[in-house]
């Protein structure tokens, strides 16, 4: 009996309009726990070299963990992953809200969509029911507009992912939305759904979940629940959420300003997250069973605008705000609101809308190709390409692509100005004096993301002229960070609150009945990292570490002003992280885990399929 789980894995052939429903491998749940760890198992065993990304044989993995709808904390997150079409490389990305629970009480701890439909769908899950059905009335609409009329149509109580019109048009930064307003933004995964046709996964469930030790997961529980509550943090963080670290960053040094020239936006302070508190926020939102709050449901409203939007957060205050210069908290909110109904990630979305607006400032984008004048500063720049890229039109056709894309698209030197790496673009901390969260973003397993290491704040207590030692903090965190993603719960009552990890492995011995330490879990989520690598190496023809640098502007341009003013990391510096960050993951000084290392976690067969035995005895 597996405790703490759906139990089962439902797989849909969305084109056959067939599904089986597949008892879950305890194997699989002992080894890769649930969530990310399922879907770097799968992902790896069932896609075949060469595939593309938005072709039928890609498959989009829907799963979360044990802890997930359960006694735990903040057990609300939902994992998506896919080959992604922003890389072509390992991708996924989760979600908060409460589509995690809702699954789970439906019985299943992964959905697998398979295959492509013919025409828009969507799938319809109530328990065992299980239905392909017809979404021509939702295709073309936005995400937020979507999700109303499902919920509308089908009851409050069913939990929607949706794409918008991007996920529809294939756009490589589509994301999938969830509640008005949580989105899996990151590698392109709406474009994925969008590539089978699907519009939306609709989900009820009625069942219960089964505790190894109820008394025990109930006690452990309601004494993570009490130890967030006592954290004197606690207020701040439900009071201004993650919009909160705005200030700090800029203070810092860390803002993303003007597509990245510098590192301290002009003016934050009326950015900050009491001003969009006192001005802006409604009321607070959760996720499920989340002891602290970080939702802000707000009101924006300026001339020629009034919306209701959940946010603006931090990243999106850093990329579609900073990144784009907007003036005001309302006007990014605005932005927020655009993108989100058309199904945009904001953090891509903003990278490469500031790209293409130094692209027009630089004359590399003209009027003509552009449809109207651009400017930095201008929200309506904004909404306009935002809109361009979500119908795939004109400009928007090419900055569709992405920004790695359509920077070789364009030439005339704009991938120096391209921010991203492995074609993912950057997320929101400038690293250029910050060697730990540099390396961070150089091998984070999905391109330049900061979810998996944010490790700025350990540059700041150990100084950031040390490169010796950081690679060993970042690989790390690169282990704590994606356990959450494995069992299923939200990490920042860990980051924010700090909340110890020992009461996660507690509390995951007393639901599941395994009987692991943190270490057990950490060495688990070893195993996934190097898994995901190895997704990377099957798929992606060539890769190593060439793939694993920051773009020009992030490597060799000094940050143009503020408090790190000058600061750049040197190509020696690079090199050493990276060298330092190889040999403590076990890795050869390519990048390629070797034989050893993949056999030590028990990946045999990685090594022998990949044939990375070679590549061991001759390291690039
Ligand atoms: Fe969701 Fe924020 Fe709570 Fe995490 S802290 S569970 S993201 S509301």
């Amino acid at each position: 009996m597996l405790y703490g789980y759906g139990g089962s894995i439902l797989r849909v052939d969305v084109g056959a309009k067939s599904y089986k429903i597949e008892p879950l491998d305890p194997g699989m749940a002992q080894e890769y726990i649930g969530g990310r760890g399922f879907i770097a198992k799968i992902l790896y065993d069932e896609l075949a070299a060469g595939i593309d990304p938005l072709g039928p044989k890609n498959k989009l993995v829907v799963s979360t963990g044990p802890l997930a709808g359960n006694l735990a904390p903040a057990g609300g997150k939902t994992h998506f992953g896919a080959l992604s079409p922003a890389t072509g490389g390992y991708g996924d990305s989760n979600m908060g809200g409460i589509f995690a629970a809702e699954m789970k009480y439906a019985g299943y701890d992964a959905i697998i969509l398979e295959g492509a439909a013919s025409e828009p769908c969507y799938i319809y899950i109530e328990d065992s029911k299980v239905e392909v059905r017809d979404a021509g009335k939702y295709w073309g609409k936005g995400a937020i507009d979507a999700e109303k009329m499902l919920k509308d149509d089908l009851g409050e109580e069913f939990q929607i992912a949706v794409i918008g019109p991007a996920g529809e048009n294939l756009v490589k930064f589509a994301c999938i939305s969830h509640d008005f307003g949580r989105q899996a933004g990151r590698t392109g995964l709406g474009a994925v759904m969008g590539s089978k046709k699907v519009k939306a996964i609709a989900v009820k469930g009625t069942q219960g979940i089964k505790m190894a030790d109820p008394d025990a997961a109930l006690a452990k529980g309601k004494a993570l629940y009490q130890a967030c509550f006592a954290k004197p943090f606690i207020k701040e963080w439900e009071d201004y959420g993650t919009a909160g670290v705005t200030t700090w960053a800029n203070e810092i040094g860390a803002f993303p300003t003007r597509n990245f020239l510098t590192s301290q936006y002009e003016g934050y302070q009326k950015l900050s997250g009491k001003d969009m508190r006192e001005r802006m926020v409604i009321t607070d939102k959760a996720c499920f069973g989340c002891p602290s709050p970080c939702g802000k449901y707000s009101r924006a409203v300026g001339q020629g605008y009034d919306v209701y939007v959940e946010g603006p957060e931090y990243e999106t205050t850093a990329m579609v705000g900073g990144g784009c210069v907007l003036p005001s908290l309302e006007d990014i909110g605005y932005a927020n609101y655009v993108l989100d109904n058309l199904g945009l990630d904001t953090i891509s979305g903003g990278v490469v809308i500031g790209w293409a607006l130094e692209c027009f400032e630089k004359g590399i984008i003209t009027k003509d190709q552009a449809g109207r004048e651009l400017q930095f500063g201008d929200v309506w720049s904004v909404a306009y390409l935002a809109e361009k890229i979500a119908a795939r039109e004109g400009i928007g056709d090419i900055l569709a692509e992405g920004v790695k894309a359509a920077a070789e698209r364009l030439g005339q030197g704009s991938d120096y100005f391209a921010i991203h790496v492995k074609g993912l673009e950057w997320s929101g901390y400038d690293s250029r004096n910050a060697p730990a969260n540099m390396l961070a973003y150089m091998t984070c397993d999905i391109g330049a993301h900061h979810s998996r290491a944010w490790a700025i704040t350990h540059d700041l207590a150990v100084g950031p002229e040390i490169i010796e030692g950081k690679a060993k903090r970042v690989v790390e965190l690169q282990h704590i960070r994606p356990m959450f993603d494995m069992i299923g719960t939200c990490r920042l009552q860990w980051v924010e609150l700090g909340i110890e990890l020992d009461a996660y492995s507690d509390l995951f011995k007393a639901i599941t009945g395994m009987d692991y330490s943190l270490d057990d879990l950490l060495k688990r989520s070893e195993r996934v990292w190097n898994l995901t690598r190895a997704v990377w190496i099957k798929h992606v023809p060539g890769f190593g570490r060439a793939f694993d640098y920051p773009p020009p502007r992030m490597a060799q341009d000094p940050v143009a002003s503020g408090p790190n003013q000058g600061k750049f990391l040197s190509r020696e510096a690079l090199e050493q992280l990276l060298d330092e960050y190889y040999q403590v993951r076990g890795w050869d000084r390519n990048g390629i885990p070797t034989e050893a290392k993949l056999k030590e976690l028990g990946l045999d067969n990685v090594a022998k399929e990949l044939g990375l035995a070679l590549a061991e005895k001759d390291p690039a």
